[in-house]
């Protein structure tokens, strides 16, 4: 059997590719070895740009259960030192607190909307690659068979077996320093502000909500849920005794780390509840991200600390970059480096991400030397402009994928009013769109082929930019004139493979 695409493992990332590659009019089959989704609790919530790119497909009111767009945060942290975000001008972090099993549900739920086929129980056990296909090999639940496709995506996490076989070496360290311990837990009653979720420690202090508190001692995290047991973690430096973790061992985590008792208790009713131990972590980025027909997304492709949860801003933001290249390159459209962009786009991301993170990882470790780092530190984000620069370090707000001669070529593009509509209203269906809010139109007027969403409303500023369908603006113009309907053309061309010699007019509807 053929297919366009086989995507090995059905997590998030495997499931959000399906979705952008559906959009775009290839046919992928997702290859999950789990017969059932995993219960095993992960990432608590979204951090970063990953937020609004999920609002521009249309996927955020369904993940967030609520209406309207999302709102940045008024504080965060890094490294466990607060950032104040709300005395910022433009504040770029948003967040969305979903568990990471109803990420996954909401996203296998879209991608069988849009036409994707997902078999579970079915595992990539091998592969062999030619000029023109990939042929996969698959242990399904009736025994082993082929499936051949155009290519192939390991999007099966950091134990990745696609690349593994694809020969891509994993290169950075593994730390195993660090011993994390989390629980369901309950705390009494009387110790929990119910306004905002912080807990009262009598004898310590009041630790704020669901951000990283560093104590003397070690890292603690408090986070109350309204529809689930809360969750409480700790961090240590002093190894982790053998065997299965016990309720006792994390609580005398928590007074270790908090230097006072704070009685803590398993939750009543139906679990299973969490008691998980990890020791130590990986921090690694795949070499290449493309091996011929086969390429990489998501923890495959790069694993680092979960300290700030950046691993799914980073992850479902590779899927929605390589989605619409790797159509390109399935339907003949795709002009030369099209697909290559993918990894000289995200893998400086990606080895980005690892930076910041050991940044944090430095900056919540013992020792009278990082405490006075940290005072440092502290000295310096009383600065807005550093609170920013670390806001959109962590966010991906400053990321740049390519220079243009106006500042926002390559940016993602920002969130304006078209009409009536928000910009994030118009780009559910994942293609380019032509927006053009000058005077006259006259760039929505330039040959354009079907594939191309025009969209032409005068409007505030007059400007018109050519957004590429993951949000990252390929060209803009200010004016009208014959320097921007050329930019415009070589833009058409260098992302979309439109002939720099067709003529005019063919221009696709209006929305
Ligand atoms: C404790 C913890 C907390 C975290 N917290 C956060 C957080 O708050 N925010 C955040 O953004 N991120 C967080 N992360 C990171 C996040 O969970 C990962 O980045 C994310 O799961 C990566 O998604 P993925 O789809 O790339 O890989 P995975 O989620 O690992 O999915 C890979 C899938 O592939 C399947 N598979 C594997 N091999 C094969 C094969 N040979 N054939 C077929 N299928 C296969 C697997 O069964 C799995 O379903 C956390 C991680 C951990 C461990």
């Amino acid at each position: 059997m053929t297919s366009d695409v086989v995507i090995a493992g059905a997590g998030p990332n495997g499931l959000m590719l399906a979705c952008e590659l559906r959009l775009a009019g290839v046919r992928p089959i997702v290859l999950e070895k789990l017969p059932e989704r995993t219960t095993e609790p992960r990432a608590n919530g979204l951090v970063g740009q990953v937020v609004r790119m999920l609002d521009r497909r249309g996927l955020y009111e369904r993940l967030s259960g609520k209406p309207g767009p999302p709102q940045p945060q008024p504080g965060f942290v890094f490294g466990a030192l607060p950032l104040r975000l709300d005395v910022l001008d433009e504040n770029p972090l948003y967040l969305l607190s979903v568990p990471q099993r109803r990420i996954e549900e909401v996203l296998q739920e879209r991608a069988l909307e849009l036409g994707a086929e997902v078999r579970r129980g079915h595992e990539l056990i091998g592969f062999s690659q030619d000029e023109e296909s990939v042929t996969v090999r698959i242990s399904g639940p009736d025994g082993p068979y082929e499936l051949q496709a155009r290519y192939l995506v390991g999007a099966d996490g950091g134990h990745s077996l696609t690349r593994k076989l694809a020969g891509i070496d994993f290169r950075g360290v593994t730390n195993d320093s660090m011993v994390s311990l989390a629980a369901n837990a309950v705390v009494p009653r009387e110790l929990v502000d119910p306004a905002t979720g912080a807990l009262s420690v009598p004898g310590y202090g009041v630790i704020p909500a669901f951000l990283h508190h560093r104590t003397e001692n070690g890292l603690f995290v408090f986070a109350q849920f309204p529809d689930r047991p809360p969750l409480i973690a700790t961090g240590e430096w002093n190894g982790a005794p053998d065997g299965p973790m016990t309720f006792d061992e994390f609580q005398q985590s928590v007074d270790r780390v908090l230097g006072v008792h704070l009685p803590v208790a398993q939750p009543n009713g139906d679990g299973p509840h969490l008691l998980r131990r990890i020791v130590g972590g990986n921090s690694r980025v795949a070499d290449r991200y493309r091996e011929g027909r086969v390429l990489l997304v998501g923890d495959a492709a790069h694993v680092h600390s979960a300290m700030g949860g950046p691993g799914l801003n980073l992850g479902l933001q590779d899927t929605i970059n390589l989605g619409w290249k790797l159509a390109g390159a399935v339907q003949g459209w795709a002009p030369d480096g099209l697909l290559d962009s993918y990894e000289a786009e995200r893998r400086p991301v990606g080895q980005r991400v690892v930076m910041q993170a050991r940044a944090q990882a430095a900056l919540i470790a013992p020792g009278n030397e990082v405490t006075a780092l940290r005072e440092l530190f502290g000295e310096l984000l009383t600065e807005p402009r550093n609170v920013k620069r670390l806001a959109d370090l962590i966010s991906g707000a400053d990321i740049r994928y390519h220079d243009g001669p106006h500042p926002l070529v390559g940016r993602w593009a920002p969130d304006l009013m078209v009409g009536e509509s928000r910009l994030a209203e118009l780009t559910d269906s994942g293609r380019p769109l032509l927006l053009d809010l000058t005077e006259d139109a006259s760039f929505a007027a330039t040959m354009t082929p079907d594939r191309i969403e025009v969209v032409a409303v005068p409007g505030e500023p007059s400007i018109a930019l050519l957004i590429r369908p993951d949000g990252y603006v390929a060209w803009v113009a200010e004016h009208d004139g014959v320097a921007e309907q050329e930019g415009l053309r070589d833009a058409l061309a260098r992302w979309f493979g439109v002939p720099m010699d067709q003529e005019r007019p063919l221009t696709s509807a209006t929305r």
